[in-house]
């Protein structure tokens, strides 16, 4: 048939209902669920069927179910609730930054990431990397913080997952369109969208900007498919880690240099820029150019200013994770842009090598370069991390790295269920929710009765298990599966069965097929007559990692197989709406990556908050969450040079745990057919985990220790015309040019190492001597560093300042310090000097650093 024109109806909306559309539009319902509940209610059909997407609901919502519900007296008076409680979120005055930092409320934090996991109908995410940075941002609303996002529209989002009949994934792409999502136009104060445009490899290229509300923050999108782009500029920003090096580099031009612009063009004045993961850390070279442009101040003196608003978060310590580009091709993109930094190319590059005689630019390592403050995201992955950026400090050591952490937490009420929700409200003090970050919150949960938790948790169970088979059935006659096989499903997973979840991104260092290494052993407990356990999967595998993509094949075909059949789950197509059922419904929670490469995680939090017990490798954040009752671990703390031997002995404490400890647990029921012992373990991980691996207290801990010192840092260096960036620059820079003057030695310069023998709690008394040549005593910091002595080295290292004497005759300074030490054992120490300015973000930034030689 010929179509001869497209037409497109919106609903109208009765008056009553126009407030639904101004929800809709903002993100608040997505962790709302008496929000949700609405629209299922109006028509719980349409809702699913459009992908639990309100504002496409909402203009294809039919007028006549619309009508019958305006006279439901009910389902009003509950519109009007939530129409009070959205308005009163929306204008709330008293929240937990406006009250603590009052004086800070004017000011302005600017996030930038190059993903954000807010829900399912914005699949502008991949992964973990994506869902914490909507979690940061729905945490930094509810906190109150003066916070806004940046990040790019990819109009194809990321891909879905198929996985075929042979168990291979396939990858599939879809249009978004805008007209039917929560995004709307940004506009400008003449209320035209907002345009940027940035100059590269001889053309320009153009964006528009969107606005995602989050609560009561905004996140800004970057999409450069306008008229005025070639083809090809039009799908710059289409898809998500979807196309080659050339694309991903002009994507993070577009996020970092077009971050800024976009926050210029809405009169947006940040005092701090969040870094978060490197794909954004263009954005410290912008403002350089900016400083240096608008304010006449130099390349050295700008970065000082930078390093001062500028916080960098690493997400990894795997080294795919790391984005390089080949020096040819910043030479493309960048050849116009150093000189306005007045660097020549070798500095520029400079900023972004690891090691000088590396042929690739690191933006992690330009981010570390750029930002003050900088940190990994659990406190093994902060160590890690100092580890493995060390040798952009090179003679620093490794502890005095300036890599800190702050460990990551999910937002609470996005993975909270409803039902376990509705007892936090029941049990928990009324104002539960402004408090998550405090552990007193979740003192009461032993108030809730056992069987009231487990009955909870098994209802959550069953929906999950038909939130499975539902899926499954999809997946089966999408294959073109046979009827019969399709009809099987309705037999698969048993809800009285120890059902374990294991979902994530399928990259090969988290081992997704750990569990069959031994696979007659496990084929034993799945199907234990009396003990029977079931395990489901999920994840992607990233389209261009071939070894992920047999780790899918590999659980495909055991999943086939006889002794795995219904019991062994591989659901395709991870997201945050798979995710969100799985963290809710499952018994135990399994993760066993190859330690200590996973940097955090966060699903694992996601399930604690639901009373499911983690089982996993002490890596990440369950290092700092386990505490010997609030779940299991995998293995112990050992790392191995040899993956082969790590699996085998991480796969055999897997199978010791769980036919010795788990399943047994699961199964010890009292007369009333309940588990008390794992009750109580489910409630010491509701107690122990909820409230610290929250993002309310991460987002709390980003504000006090990085968010307002660079609010106050970076104005200190602005004030008087940048007057102290100018000091710190000039300090800097003299520190530099006589740096090679500096030494440092012992008294006596003693061949050996010099034998003290003291009494634990004795002084000892050191003495040390240094030559500063053109630098003054109070410009430096004279340290004794020392620890216990092992295998030639100090370990477990501690610097303590010295004492300035006198000067000798010589032009020598003698320094001196009463050293204590109290626990007996070996011991050795050394002397150092390094540059001292009360006005440093880090005494290790500048590098310099003299020990004795
Ligand atoms: C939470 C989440 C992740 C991250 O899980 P990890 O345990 O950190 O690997 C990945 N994907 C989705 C869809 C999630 O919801």
């Amino acid at each position: 048939m010929y179509l001869v024109g497209k037409i497109n109806v919106i609903s109208a909306l009765p008056e009553k209902f126009k407030r639904l559309n101004d929800i809709a539009c903002n993100l608040w319902w997505s962790w709302n669920p008496e929000a949700i509940d609405l629209y299922r209610e109006i028509d719980l059909d349409l809702w699913e069927k459009l992908g639990k997407n309100p504002v496409r609901f909402l203009q294809e919502v039919s007028q006549k179910k619309l009508h019958s519900k305006l006279n439901d007296a009910e389902f009003m008076k509950r519109l009007d609730d939530v129409v009070s409680a959205f308005d009163s979120y929306m204008t709330e005055k008293n929240t937990w930054f406006s009250r603590t930092y009052p004086e800070s409320t004017h000011k302005a934090i600017a996030y930038f990431s190059a993903e954000y996991g807010l829900n399912e109908v914005l699949p502008i995410y991949s992964g973990g990397l994506g869902v914490l940075s909507g979690d940061h941002c729905k945490a930094a609303s509810d906190l109150g913080l003066p916070f806004t996002a940046i990040g790019l529209f990819y109009k194809q989002g990321y891909f879905s997952q198929r996985i075929n009949a042979e168990g291979w994934q396939q990858t599939c792409f879809n249009d978004l369109n805008v007209s039917q999502l929560p995004i709307l136009p940004a506009q400008d104060s003449n209320g035209k969208q907002v345009q940027i445009n940035i100059t590269f490899a001889g053309r320009t290229v153009y964006a528009q900007v969107w606005k995602v509300q989050v609560g009561r923050i905004n996140l800004y999108l970057i999409d450069t498919d306008v008229q005025q782009n070639s083809p090809g500029d039009r799908a710059l920003t289409s898809r998500l880690y979807g196309g080659d090096q050339e694309t991903r580099i002009q994507q993070e031009i577009f996020l970092g240099i077009g971050g800024i612009r976009v926050l210029d063009a809405l009169g947006i004045h940040a005092s701090v820029y969040h870094m978060n993961e490197g794909h954004s850390s263009f954005m410290g070279l912008e403002l350089i150019r900016k400083l240096i442009t608008e304010k006449n101040i130099n390349f050295q003196e700008a970065k000082k200013v930078v390093e001062n608003s500028a916080i960098f978060t690493t997400h990894t310590p795997v080294p795919a994770g790391n984005d390089v580009f080949p020096l040819y091709m910043m030479d493309k993109y960048f050849g116009d842009f150093w000189g306005q930094l007045g660097l020549s190319r070798h500095d520029f590059l400079d900023l972004g090598l690891k090691k000088a005689e590396d042929q690739n630019f690191n933006m992690t390592v330009l981010a570390l370069t750029l930002a003050g403050r900088k940190n990994g995201v659990s406190e093994l992955h902060g160590a890690v991390s100092r580890d493995i950026f060390s040798d952009v400090w090179p003679e620093v050591p490794k502890n005095d790295i300036p890599i800190t952490h702050v460990t990551n937490g999910i937002h609470t009420l996005t993975w909270l269920s409803p039902k376990i929700k509705a007892l936090y409200d029941k049990y928990l003090d009324k104002d539960w929710k402004s408090k998550i970050y405090e552990s007193s919150t979740f003192e009461n949960i032993d108030n809730i009765p056992d069987e009231e938790l487990w009955e909870t948790h098994r209802e959550l169970k069953i929906k999950l298990i038909e939130f499975v088979r539902a899926r499954l059935k999809q997946q089966k006659l999408a294959n073109g599966e046979s009827m019969e096989a399709v009809r099987q499903i309705d037999s698969f997973l048993d809800p009285d069965a120890l059902t374990i979840g294991f979902a994530r991104r399928f990259a090969t260092y988290k081992r997704a097929n750990l569990i069959f290494r031994n696979l007659a052993r496990i084929q034993k407990i799945l199907n234990d007559p009396e003990k029977p356990m079931q395990i489901i999967f999920a994840g992607k595998a990233h389209p261009a990692d071939g070894p992920a993509h047999e780790v899918i094949k590999n659980i495909n075909d055991i999943a086939r197989q006889e002794g795995f059949y219904g019991k062994v789950i591989l659901l395709e197509n991870y997201n945050m709406t798979v995710a969100r059922n799985l963290v809710q419904g499952v018994d135990v929670w399994m993760n066993n990556p190859r330690r200590p490469l996973e940097a955090s995680g966060t699903s694992g939090q996601k399930v604690c908050i639901n009373g499911i017990i983690n089982f996993s490798i002490l890596d990440g954040w369950w290092c700092e969450g386990y505490n010997g009752e609030n779940g299991w671990v995998i293995g112990d703390e050992t790392e191995f040079d040899n993956e082969n031997s790590q699996d085998n002995i991480d796969s055999e404490s897997i199978y010791d745990t769980l036919e010795n400890i788990i399943v047994p647990l699961y199964y010890n029921v009292n007369e009333k057919g309940i588990p008390e012992e794992w009750i109580r373990i489910m409630k010491n991980t509701i107690k122990s985990l909820t409230w610290n691996y929250s993002t309310d207290r991460m987002v709390k801990e980003y504000t006090e220790r990085m968010y307002l010192p660079a609010i106050k840092g970076s104005a200190i260096v602005s004030a008087d015309n940048f007057s102290l960036a100018k000091q710190l620059s000039a300090f800097e820079q003299q520190m530099k040019a006589n740096w090679s003057q500096v030494q440092i030695y012992a008294e006596k310069s003693a061949s050996s190492l010099k034998d003290y023998k003291s009494d634990s709690g004795h002084d000892i008394y050191l003495t040390a001597y240094a030559k500063l040549g053109a630098i003054e005593p109070s410009n430096i910091l004279v340290e004794v560093y020392y620890g216990s002595l092992s295998n030639g080295s100090i370990v477990n290292a501690q610097a303590m300042e010295m004492k300035l004497e006198n000067r000798a005759d010589d032009g020598s300074y003698k320094y001196s310090i009463n050293l204590k030490i109290e626990d007996g054992g070996e011991y050795a120490y050394t002397f150092r000097v390094i540059p001292r300015n009360p006005n440093f973000i880090n005494s290790f930034d500048t590098g310099l650093i003299r020990w004795v030689e």
